[in-house]
C-alpha cells in the first residue's frame, strides 16, 4: 500500500471541493506527510491530475530513495524555490491554487503573485493538517514506535538518576538517551522540574538537584526515525524522608482520577471540550479549579502539537484513527505541580490508550538504586 499516494488522493478531493486545480504545500511537515521526503526547501504542486515535488540538486538522492517513482522538478542554482514553485504552478496550466497562509511569509506570497499573475491564490491554514489529524495505518505505526523509543529513553533515565542530578544535566542526558535508543533525538526540549519549579507548566531546566524536593515532573517525547513524535509526561516521587508527603498523594489521585475518567471518555463522535470538561469538573470537584491552566490535550505526529485539540471550546470531533496525549495537571505555587500525560488512540469504539509507562504512584518511586 503506498499510503503517501492516498493521502494525496485525500488532498485530491478536498482540492475538488473547494474548487481548485491545485495546491501549493511547502510547510515542509506537508510535504513530508504527501510524499515521505524529509529534505527541506522544496514544495509538492498537487493538481487534479499530477503531484510534482519542487527540490534542488542537493536532494536528488534523497528524493530517489524516499520517494522513488514520485515525479520531480528540480530547480537550478540559480532559482529561487518560490520563483520555481511559480513556474512549475504556471506550466500545469492550473488557475484557481491553493496556499498554506500559516506556512508561507508574506514575501513568499509576494513572490508567487508576481511571477505568476493570471493566477487566483486562495488561502487555507488547515487543509493538509485536517488530513494530518486522522492518522492512517502508517502513521499510527510510526507513531507507537516514538512512543517505544521514549519509554526506553525514560527507563534508562530512571535507572541513571541520583539525587544529585541537576534539572540542566538531566534536561541534556533524556535527550542522549533518546538518541541512544534510536531515536532522532527530543521530539521538543523536554521539562525536568523539580519540587517547587513544577508548578510551572513549561519550566525551563535550572541547578536544582533531583533530590532536593518532593517531586520530580518529567514531561519528554522521541522523535522517531521518520520524524514522529511522542509525548508523555510522569512525575517521580523523589521525597527525602520517610513521611509521605500527604500533599502529593492527595493532588497526585485527583489527577489520575481526572485522567482516567476523561481517557474512558474518548470515542469518535465526542468534541474535543466535552473531553476537556470531564478532567476539568473532576479536577474543579476536588477544590482544585484554579490550579489547571491549560488544555487537558492536543493531537501528535509528525508535529507535537496538531489537531484535534482536546480543551474548553474545542469544536474538534473525535475520530476513528486521531491520536491525542491527555495531559491533565494541578499546580500549586510554591509546593509543585503534579501532571500525567499518555497519548491516546480513538478507535471505532472507543480508545486505545498507547503509552505503557506505570501511572500509579507507588509505581514512579524515584533512586531504585538506593539513595
Ligand atoms: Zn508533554
Ligand atoms: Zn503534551
Amino acid at each position: 500500500m503506498d499510503y503517501h499516494a492516498s493521502r494525496r488522493e485525500r488532498l485530491t478531493r478536498l482540492l475538488v471541493e473547494e474548487g481548485l486545480d491545485a495546491v501549493l504545500a511547502a510547510n515542509p511537515v506537508n510535504v513530508t506527510y504527501l510524499t515521505g521526503f524529509s529534505g527541506d526547501t522544496s514544495a509538492l504542486v498537487l493538481t487534479r491530475d499530477r503531484a510534482v515535488l519542487v527540490s534542488d540538486p542537493r536532494f536528488t538522492g534523497q528524493i530517489a530513495d524516499e520517494c522513488p517513482g514520485l515525479e520531480t522538478h528540480i530547480r537550478t542554482p540559480a532559482q529561487k524555490p518560490f520563483e520555481a514553485f511559480a513556474d512549475v504552478l504556471v506550466k500545469t496550466g492550473a488557475r484557481n491554487v491553493g496556499f498554506e497562509s500559516a506556512a508561507l511569509t508574506v514575501a513568499d506570497l509576494e513572490t508567487l503573485r508576481e511571477l505568476a499573475p493570471a493566477l487566483n491564490w486562495k488561502g487555507a491554514t488547515d487543509r493538509v493538517e485536517r488530513l494530518r489529524a486522522v492518522k492512517d495505518a502508517l502513521d499510527v505505526s510510526e507513531i507507537r514506535e516514538a512512543i517505544a523509543l521514549a519509554e526506553k529513553a525514560f527507563t534508562v533515565f530512571r535507572a541513571l538518576l541520583r539525587p544529585d542530578d541537576r534539572e540542566i544535566d538531566l534536561y541534556h542526558a533524556m535527550d542522549g538517551y533518546i538518541r541512544r535508543v534510536g531515536g532522532q533525538g527530543s521530539s521538543f526540549p523536554p521539562i525536568i522540574a523539580v519540587g517547587p519549579r513544577s508548578a510551572l507548566p513549561h519550566a525551563p531546566p535550572t541547578a536544582r538537584t533531583a533530590g532536593s524536593a518532593d517531586v520530580l515532573l518529567v514531561d519528554w517525547g522521541a522523535c522517531g526515525p521518520r520524524g514522529y513524535k511522542s509525548d508523555l509526561t510522569r512525575v517521580l516521587d523523589t521525597r527525602t524522608t520517610s513521611t509521605f508527603a500527604a500533599k502529593l498523594e492527595e493532588v497526585y489521585a485527583v489527577v489520575l482520577r481526572a485522567q482516567q475518567a476523561a481517557i474512558r471518555a474518548i470515542r469518535p463522535g465526542v468534541t474535543g471540550a466535552a473531553v476537556d470538561t470531564v478532567a476539568r469538573s473532576i479536577i474543579a470537584d476536588a477544590g482544585h479549579g484554579g490550579h489547571f491552566g491549560h488544555g487537558l490535550g492536543h493531537g501528535i505526529g509528525l508535529q507535537v502539537h496538531e489537531a484535534p485539540a482536546l480543551r474548553p471550546n474545542s469544536t474538534h470531533v473525535l475520530q476513528p484513527g486521531m491520536i491525542v496525549t491527555v495531559e491533565p495537571g494541578v499546580y500549586l505555587p510554591e509546593w509543585g505541580g503534579v501532571r500525567i500525560e499518555d497519548d491516546v488512540l480513538v478507535t471505532p469504539d472507543g480508545c486505545e490508550v498507547l503509552t505503557h509507562v506505570p501511572r500509579q504512584v507507588e509505581e514512579l518511586r524515584a533512586f531504585p538504586g538506593g539513595r
